[in-house]
């Protein structure tokens, strides 16, 4: 009982569903043609594969077939759009918009671009983490040719406003691009309804296999063209180049079926799971904030602060046998916390002390229930030991202290 592991850490990698492996594993052996060998059997059926996949991919987000481009994951199909935007459409253009809260993979691609002659306005987020819609609308210009902007946030689950972001990219004549990764196959997604462009996701967050991802670009309406970031066999549209990871692909699309099947039970399960969690965890420990937007938040998802508690610290107490993130990412030399937590207005302290929950599909009772335990038993522990909750407790003003150096 004590070894149990518990994994709550859905937002960094789901476990593969065994329907998925099971869908996939053909693919491997008896039909493990190529899907671009189109004078033999053995290319047709990996093709057939492929095509299913692609439809099942295209409808979990309302999208066509036709619009889907098979990547190895949402990374590079962030670079994907970015780049590829910024390279087609140069002569419209050179900037774009995004958020300081966005995923690396975007953040870093909006990087390049301003190393190859862009423009790039970082947007802040709002306290709550939820963008300034006038903000926004004032930071487009005549030169702006993509927003980007993040369906939900992968370590807050804060859901951003996409229905009033696509109708001011549609009015202003910009293209929107979305990182949807953490939305996707979780709560509903309709990219025309939302007025998407562009939108990136990968299979092993919603259940598929690590290594498959898509980049949505929409046809029509506008037709919307990315320059392919790859050169070789012009595969996918010519969008991008190399042989399709056919088992992967039918994994992906197996996901997306069983998402558009099960996802509004697997949410109103986690929802109730994840309010008990937090709930209890509220009641059982003082000094305890919840970061980012409670109400436009993914169902699984909570971001919670305990104060003068290090999160990477807590988690030793119970030897890492509950699988979490925490609030302080790991560079190369040191602890350094959350860009994103930051950009809420987070103090260092603050970011360092959050633990981010992120329940899932095979998230039980008892799994919840034993992590309120070790959590409410682990914070309590630490603060014992605590000579600033000693100091917090007798009522000092912590603010008030001078700190020696050495
Ligand atoms: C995980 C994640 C990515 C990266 O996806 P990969 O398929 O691992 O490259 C990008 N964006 C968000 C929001 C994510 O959560």
């Amino acid at each position: 009982m004590a070894n149990r592991r518990i994994y709550l850490d859905n937002n960094a990698t789901t476990p593969t569903d065994p329907r998925v492996v099971e869908a996939m594993l053909p693919y491997f052996t008896n039909m493990f043609g190529n899907a671009a060998s189109r004078n033999h059997p053995f290319g047709w059926e990996a093709e057939e594969g492929v095509d299913y996949a692609r439809e099942q991919v295209a409808k979990l987000i309302g999208a066509d077939p036709k619009e889907i481009i098979f990547t190895s994951g949402a990374t590079e199909s962030d670079n994907l759009a970015i780049k590829g935007v910024f390279e087609m459409y140069a002569r419209k253009g050179n900037h774009i918009i995004t958020l300081k809260t966005e995923h690396k993979a975007v953040l870093d691609a909006c990087k390049k671009v301003e190393k190859m002659g862009g423009e790039v306005t970082y947007l802040d987020v709002k306290r709550d983490g939820l963008v300034d819609l006038e903000a926004l609308k004032a930071a487009i210009t005549d030169k702006t040719i993509l927003v980007s902007i993040m369906f939900a946030n992968n370590e807050t689950g804060v859901i951003q406003p996409m229905k009033e972001i696509g109708a001011l990219c549609e009015e202003k004549g910009v293209l929107f691009m979305s990182d949807i990764t953490q939305a996707a196959g979780k709560i509903p997604v309709d990219v025309k309804e939302l007025g998407i462009h562009l939108a990136a996701f990968t299979g092993h967050k919603m259940y598929g296999p690590k290594g498959v991802g898509a980049l949505f670009v929409n046809r029509k309406k506008p037709r919307v063209k990315v320059t392919a970031q790859m050169d070789g066999g012009g595969h996918e549209r010519g969008m991008r180049s190399g042989t399709l990871n056919v088992p992967g692909i039918v994994g992906f699309g197996k996901a997306a079926e069983l998402a558009i099947k099960e996802m509004d039970a697997d949410a109103k399960r986690l929802s109730a799971l994840r309010d008990k969690l937090q709930t209890a965890l509220m009641e059982r420990l003082e000094e305890v904030v919840i970061n980012g937007n409670e109400e436009h938040r993914m169902p699984h998802v909570t971001n919670m602060s305990f104060k003068h508690v290090e999160g990477e610290g807590l988690m030793m107490t119970f030897n890492q046998n509950i699988a979490l993130s925490s609030g302080s990412a790991c560079t190369s030399a040191s602890l350094e916390p959350s860009y994103v937590l930051k950009a809420l207005g987070l103090g260092d302290d603050l970011a360092h002390s959050s633990l981010r929950f992120s329940l899932g599909r095979f998230t039980t009772d008892e799994d919840v229930e034993q992590t309120i335990d070790e959590i409410a038993n682990g914070v309590n522990h630490m603060r014992e030991l605590s000579p600033i909750w000693e100091m917090y407790k007798e009522g000092i003003d912590l603010e008030s202290i001078e700190w020696s150096e050495h």
